[in-house]
């Protein structure tokens, strides 16, 4: 189960008293309990509430409240993911299992690896095309010289470079239609990697 799911299953079903009764409080006959989250006290004002439609828990000294989750986090001083496997834990609710801790944490493992995957593949079209895109600025250059020669002082090798020119900027284009190829291949493959759930 996720984390998410347990904690669904846990704020629903969990009695407040139970996890109060964790830390050693038990409330009076009215449900009320000295509450640990203000100082001084004296007539407990924090009250939990257990019935069908409502559970949780209130200080009607601080005003602090919330779930049995929230009540784990503000003792413990610890995160909600923290919270919902200390109650799973320690009332034995078997609802995060180790392996699935670990499953979950591939998993996470796995997307980071994926998306720097990804950027790396990326970074390294992006140095290609700009070395690309470099070459052809530079070829063009010498092709507009070369056109820019008056059709009569023209020399056969000015000819024949001014063909070889525009082939050079043609495969240019080329490179650079497969390098765009290339980096939408990157971002799907990217995606589907991160849909996959199987390790
Ligand atoms: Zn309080």
């Amino acid at each position: 189960m996720l984390i998410s799911e347990a904690a669904q299953y846990i704020k629903s079903t969990v009695p407040t008293r139970a996890v109060a009764a964790l830390y050693g409080y038990t409330p009076n006959a009215h449900g009320f309990m000295v509450c640990p989250f203000h100082a001084g006290d004296r007539e407990p004002s924090l009250k939990l509430y257990d019935s069908a439609d409502q559970k949780g828990w209130y200080c009607f000294g601080c005003h602090a409240g919330g779930s049995v989750i929230d009540f784990v986090m503000r003792h413990d001083s610890c995160s909600f993911a923290m919270a919902v496997r200390a109650i799973d834990h320690h009332l034995n609710l078997h609802l995060l299992i180790v392996e699935d801790f670990q499953t979950q944490e591939q998993f996470h493992q796995r997307q980071i690896h994926i998306d720097e995957e990804a950027a790396s593949r990326l970074k390294d079209l992006d140095d290609q095309k700009k070395a690309i895109e470099k070459e052809r600025d530079q070829n063009f250059d010498s092709l507009l010289f070369l056109e820019h020669i008056p059709v009569s002082l023209r020399t056969a090798r000015d000819w024949d470079q001014t063909l070889i020119l525009r082939d050079a900027l043609d495969y240019n284009e080329y490179q650079l239609s497969i390098i765009e190829e290339k980096r939408k291949k990157v971002q799907s493959w990217r995606i589907s990697q991160r849909l996959r759930r199987d390790p």
